[in-house]
């Protein structure tokens, strides 16, 4: 059989490098085409050079001549920047990794579909800016999108041979992240180490903290919204501590399917990477008897605002979910920063929401990418401006 071709974005970064462990062990079936990676310059150049990939990018332009140092004398491409990573993701592939963190991910994931290349996306920020667009271009030009985010894999697996039109609830775990049992009057003095340590997953400080203020949750509430196209109000989301059930679909006669499986992402990318197949995965097999009990409560919008939040972006529609995505980075790059505290992070977003409703009719423009870039940018600014007010 010939090799597959396959890209990876984001290579550097945590589901970038469970991908690559994937395509090491078994090297020989695949051809390499891009890797992409922004600041870990040593690591990109590395990987570039074992897996014999054709090209390497990094987002920074500043970072050129440091990649270029790293693979003389290998036969790899450089290139850098935005427009680099665009260029990448358009080369001729047969699979790409869409694991760029944030709405960076975006123009390069439209990109691979735009040239007909089966799209494994981790990049849920795509998703929630610009749903409708990516779903577009994917079914012109019969191209698709493979859900990697664990929650959405689990769903779609529950799916295989189902009708959509039988479904009455998809719901979808959260492990409740750091702070699941803190008083909710602690949250304010969170530290960033504190947030940025998760009990069940190994994953990239971005996402992590987001675990513990759910608004990942809340942007897994749009994707499985914006993926499956289903309505908001059946969609659910469970507090489940063990992380052993991802997700759940309920069907018109009662029946659930659940998905269950250990909390190491190499399922969730090993199934999009075979797809339609399933191939042998070196993931924990569970243990049932000896993991006893599975918990499970209700979510508590004091403790996690950004669930509220998350509906009442999916309720005002057209370009909400951009705006929503850019304060949620802006706040979280604040919270980093040590300018505002963990609470502020949802009241930065819900300002930003409030602005840009009221403001203007700039989120029900027609959606197009450069329409979606406008509306991000007009919201990182409105969050800035919150992060410092509250911050002076
Ligand atoms: P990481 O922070 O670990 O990695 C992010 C990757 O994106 C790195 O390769 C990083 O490069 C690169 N990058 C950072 N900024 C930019 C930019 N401006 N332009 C282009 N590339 C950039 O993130 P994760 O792997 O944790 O997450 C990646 C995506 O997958 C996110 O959308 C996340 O929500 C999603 N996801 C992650 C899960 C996980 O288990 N980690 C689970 C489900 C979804 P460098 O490191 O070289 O700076």
């Amino acid at each position: 059989m010939m090799p597959r071709r396959v890209s990876i974005l984001g290579a550097t970064g945590s589901i970038g490098q469970n991908t690559i462990d994937l395509i090491r062990r078994d090297a020989g079936a695949y051809d390499v085409v891009a890797l992409t990676g922004a600041g870990n310059i040593a690591r990109l150049a590395a990987d570039a050079i074992e897996l014999r990939a054709e090209v390497a990018v990094t987002a920074r332009p500043d970072l050129l001549e440091d990649l270029r140092a790293a693979l003389k004398g290998s036969a790899v491409e450089v290139a850098a920047g935005p427009a680099a990573l665009v260029e990448a993701a358009s080369r001729p592939a047969d699979w790409i990794m869409s694991a760029i963190v944030g709405a960076a991910g975006l123009a390069p994931g439209f990109a691979a579909l735009d040239q007909g290349t089966t799209l494994a996306l981790a990049n849920k920020e795509s998703l929630v800016c610009a749903g409708k667009i990516l779903l577009d271009v994917a079914r012109a030009k019969g191209t698709t999108i493979l859900p990697v985010d664990s929650e959405h894999s689990a769903v779609f697996q529950a799916l295989v041979g189902e009708d959509i039109g039988t479904v009455e609830r998809i719901i979808i775990t959260a492990s409740g992240g750091a702070f699941r049992d803190w008083p909710i009057d602690n949250l304010a003095h969170a530290t960033l180490d504190q947030a940025s340590c998760h009990p069940n997953w190994d994953m990239g400080q971005r996402i992590t903290i987001d675990s513990a203020s759910m608004f990942n949750k809340a942007m897994e509430v749009i994707e499985t919204r914006e993926f499956f196209g289903i309505d908001p109000i059946q969609i659910e989301v469970l507090v489940h501590p063990q992380s052993m059930i991802h997700a759940m679909v309920g069907f018109r006669d009662g029946g659930l399917m659940a998905h269950v499986g250990p909390p190491d992402m190499r399922h969730a990318i090993g199934y999009a990477l075979h797809h339609p197949n399933r191939a042998h995965l070196p993931v924990e097999r569970l243990d049932f008897a000896a993991i006893g009990l599975l918990e499970f409560t209700a979510p508590d919008d004091a403790r996690w605002p950004a669930l509220r939040l998350a509906r009442e972006v999916m309720a005002a529609g057209g370009m909400m979910g951009a705006v929503f995505n850019a304060a949620k980075e802006a706040a979280l790059d604040g919270f980093i920063a040590g300018q505002i505290n963990f609470v502020q992070m949802a009241q930065v977003v819900e300002d930003t929401i409030e602005q840009l409703d009221r403001g203007s009719g700039h989120i029900h423009a027609t959606m197009t990418l450069d329409n979606v870039h406008k509306v991000d940018h007009l919201a990182r600014k409105a969050a800035k401006a919150s992060i410092e007010k509250r911050a002076g």
